[in-house]
């Protein structure tokens, strides 16, 4: 196992009737900015429940965070946080509203670079994402959590588009201090969010296991149980009779939390390759996170399978249970089973799935290199050449 060090102090209130606990978690003192994307929480009452909650408060309100959130649409936050003396954010919704009230958390406290081109000490949060400008302060930070996918509710992470650049920043300042997680509110994500979250967790927990082998056990049975348990969970949620199971509803939000809140990726190597590779796409071609990394995967499984054989066998044996036929077979089948784990959660697995062909290879290869993603994965050796090798692979 690797050195490392594990605090994740995000509060978590989880389970039906929980957005109630909002009222006493932010300080009654607060000027809260409510933030959500595209309107969901009018129609499903998690609006009406969260207004209810924050009675007491003094809250104001900002909308139209759009999936994958946009630098310019986060920015516009700024203003209303500037007139009306805000000092705590609520996001409420899923990823893309957590994640965008974190970079607005940041930049409204952000004091730019005093090193920059011009000297001027001028302040540009878009420097937070491109130069990676270290975040010093930021607005504290509570979360609803609408869609259980990216974990964001409980970590540090955070993706932003810009012109069809997406990138990422992490710091523990922008952590939710604390998280609510009800996974009644679950029950109206389409079938297609269900898909998609289903799949970006299962893959988070894949980016920091199906790595070469360090020996940490504890995390390896931990991500093992997380992956089985969205093997099961995932379809029921997506099947008739299943549907509005609430312990299938609870099950994948708590894994999906689980996946990316820093446990199961403590003092192992991680990998994120996938994730890389696939923001590329979504940038180039507006495809949904999830649907991209479902492409790359598999085809990095088949690329990658050398230098990392001995987790892809014990994939294949402990999640899979697979355990016929020598080790070339056992992989294929774990790559298969996969395959059709996605297929079952109606996501593509291939380019053509979603009519991309080898013309649109060049310009993906040339967006990872103008981004700096030339040596990605756990061990820096997957090269330009490398991704245009996965990238094939997926046609
Ligand atoms: P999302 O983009 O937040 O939401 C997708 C759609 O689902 C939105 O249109 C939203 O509608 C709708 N929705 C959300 N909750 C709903 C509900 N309960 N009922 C009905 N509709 C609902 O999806 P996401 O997959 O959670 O987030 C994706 C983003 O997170 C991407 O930008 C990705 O890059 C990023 N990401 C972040 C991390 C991290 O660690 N921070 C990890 C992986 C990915 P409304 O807008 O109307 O609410
Ligand atoms: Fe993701």
């Amino acid at each position: 196992m690797l050195n490392f060090n594990f605090k994740n102090p995000t509060s978590i209130h989880f389970g039906e009737g929980q957005i109630q606990a909002i009222s006493t978690e932010i300080p009654l003192n607060a000027r809260v900015l409510l933030v959500y994307g595209g309107g969901s929480i009018k129609s499903n009452g998690v609006y009406q429940q969260v207004t209810d909650a924050l009675k007491e408060h003094t809250w104001f309100e900002f909308s139209g965070i759009e999936p994958n959130p946009s630098y310019d649409t986060l920015m516009k936050a700024q203003d209303i946080i500037k007139a009306e003396n805000i000092d705590y954010l609520l996001a409420v919704g899923g990823g893309s509203v957590v994640d965008g009230v974190k970079f607005i958390a940041a930049a409204a406290l952000y004091q730019g670079d005093a090193n920059n081109e011009d000297g001027s000490g001028e302040s540009d949060p878009w420097d937070i994402l491109a130069k990676q400008q270290p975040v010093t302060k930021a607005l504290p930070i509570g979360a609803v959590l609408t869609l259980p996918a990216t974990g964001s509710e409980s970590n540090g992470n955070s993706v932003v588009t810009r012109d069809g650049t997406k990138l990422s920043f992490s710091s523990n300042l922008v952590r939710p201090l604390f998280a609510v997680l009800d996974p009644t509110v679950t029950l109206t994500l389409s079938d297609r969010q269900i898909g998609n979250g289903v799949v970006d967790a299962f893959i988070h927990i894949i980016e920091q296991y199906l790595t070469y082998s360090v020996n940490g056990k504890v995390q390896d049975r931990f991500s093992e149980g997380l992956l089985q348990t969205l093997i099961e969970e995932g379809p029921k949620a997506l099947a008739a009779d299943t549907k509005d199971d609430l312990e299938v509803r609870a099950n994948i939000m708590w894994s999906a939390t689980m996946a990316l809140n820093g446990l199961i990726g403590a003092g192992v190597p991680q990998d994120w390759s996938t994730h890389i590779i696939g923001h590329e796409l979504t940038g180039a071609f507006g495809i949904d996170h999830a649907r991209t990394l479902s492409i790359v995967l598999p085809a990095l499984m088949k690329v990658r399978r050398e230098q990392k054989r001995e987790k892809l066998l014990q994939y294949a044996s402990r999640v899979w249970q697979v355990t016929e036929g020598d080790d070339d077979t056992r992989i294929d089948q774990a790559i298969r089973l996969t395959e059709e784990f996605f297929e079952k959660m109606q996501v593509p697995t291939r380019l053509s799935d979603i009519d991309l062909g080898s013309k649109d290879i060049d310009l993906l290869v040339e967006r990872l290199e103008q981004h700096g993603m030339t040596a990605l994965g756990e061990q820096g050796d997957i090269s330009l050449a490398i991704s245009r090798e996965i990238l094939t692979q997926a046609l």
